[in-house]
């Protein structure tokens, strides 16, 4: 007998129809001699709904308010759940993060989790019954409700299947798995069967929206394998495991793209120790996350500074940078907001050779000019006008012979 853990997505309980559906899909696995956690999100747009209203109140709720009151969306789909899963004759109990403890950190909105008690569950799955626990919510040391971060259930359903130690973590999605592109931009996109941890978290990172990055974490961490698949089809989906020697010979795993990043530039800066210090601390304390870093050879002690921020907090960036290069004596700041991040992401990079040359000529045999480069060990990324995108990505996708996989 084996642990399961499932987490289905909003899109997976958006009506009765859809919820009794999962319900038959958990039944089966139970039917197959499992002992099953369910982690169910809110109805698709539910949480949408709850922050507009929250938004409609106040541009700034009270952070302890706004997870009080966006976790709701969750205690209303697992009790759904387990009402139908009764209703078709098996044994259910549905579990807000608080009645289970979930603990987490305090900072609302984006809390990380600190523990999880088993208890509660072990007991129930042992009584034989389907435990249908809410995602996306936790309490901090004070009991107050927290909430995860958008898309947050599949860290709860990846967090719950290394506490239980579960044979697998099934991430029930609308898309089939993990593919080498976005299909909905390049037709040619595969499936993939497997992925690294570290692809995983590369590519969510540069802009793939599969998964949560922080359930990668903690699967990576953890070695929780996470099989990411669709709730409408039977097919295999795409596992997300360890790296294995099969997965270096393949050079590029992955074309991403990222449209929700803004480009900076603030010019004529003294070249002097400690400017990117005070350029980029009130950044920071502000946690607005700074993405790629390019700063220029200088001349005659006086250097430009490049980054990139998400697009969204591009008026607050705007304000601290007008007091910030001030104080620096900066020449003047540029904005540009249409602007994409270009990444290729594999394992195989790490032993092969020339794939950034690979990667730029590509480009610039589309006429695509290249802004901002950055790499790492296991990726390649590069900032380019927005309305090439799609054109960047079939094209990176052929360059790498995604479609032959
Ligand atoms: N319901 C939450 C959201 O929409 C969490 C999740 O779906 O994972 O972000
Ligand atoms: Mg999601």
């Amino acid at each position: 007998m084996a642990l399961v853990v499932q987490k289905y997505g909003g899109t997976s309980v958006a009506d009765i129809e859809k919820i009794e559906n999962v319900a038959r899909r958990v039944i089966d696995i139970k039917e197959a001699g499992n002992e099953v956690v369910v982690v169910v999100s809110a109805m698709a747009g539910e949480t949408d709904r709850l922050v507009n209203l929250a938004h409609s109140i106040s541009e700034k709720p009270d952070p302890r308010e706004y997870d009080a009151l966006v976790s709701t969306g969750e205690q209303v789909t697992v009790s759904l759940l387990s009402m139908t899963l009764n209703k078709m004759g098996y044994k259910a109990k549905s579990f807000s993060g608080h009645q289970i403890k979930i603990v987490t950190d305090q900072s609302h909105t984006k809390a990380r989790i600190l523990s999880v008690n088993t208890e509660m569950i072990t007991d129930e799955l042992e009584k034989g019954t389907i435990a249908v626990v809410a995602g996306f919510q936790g309490i901090d040391m004070e009991n107050n409700i927290t909430t995860l971060g958008r898309g947050g259930s599949d860290t709860t359903a990846v967090a719950l299947a290394a506490a239980l130690q579960a044979e697998i973590c099934e991430i029930y999605t609308d898309v089939d798995g993990v593919y080498t592109t976005d299909p909905s931009l390049c037709p040619k996109a595969k499936k993939l069967k497997k992925i690294s941890y570290d692809e995983m978290l590369e590519m969510t990172s540069a802009g793939a929206k599969v998964l949560h990055p922080r359930s990668v974490e903690l699967a990576k961490k953890y070695e929780v394998p996470v099989h990411v698949r669709s709730s409408f089809n039977k097919d295999e989906g795409t596992l997300v495991t360890k790296e294995d020697e099969e997965m270096e010979k393949v050079v590029v795993s992955g074309v991403t793209y990222d449209r929700d990043q803004a480009k900076v530039t603030v010019i004529h800066v003294p070249d002097k120790p400690g400017i990117a210090a005070r350029l980029f601390t009130p950044l920071s304390d502000q946690n607005i996350v700074v993405d790629m870093i390019i700063q220029n050879a200088s001349i005659e002690n006086y250097t430009d500074m490049t980054f990139t921020v998400p697009r969204k907090d591009i008026d607050d960036v705007r304000k601290i940078l007008k007091i910030a290069a001030k104080d620096m004596e900066a020449e003047r700041v540029e904005f540009d907001e249409n602007i994409s991040k270009i990444s290729i992401v594999g394992v195989g990079m790490k032993s092969h050779a020339g794939v950034a040359s690979r990667m730029f000529a590509a480009l610039a045999n589309e006429g695509i000019n290249i802004m901002m480069i950055s790499t790492s060990e296991i990726k390649i990324s590069c900032v380019i006008e927005a309305k090439y995108t799609e054109l960047a990505v079939m094209a990176l996708h052929d360059a790498f012979g995604l479609e032959k996989e």
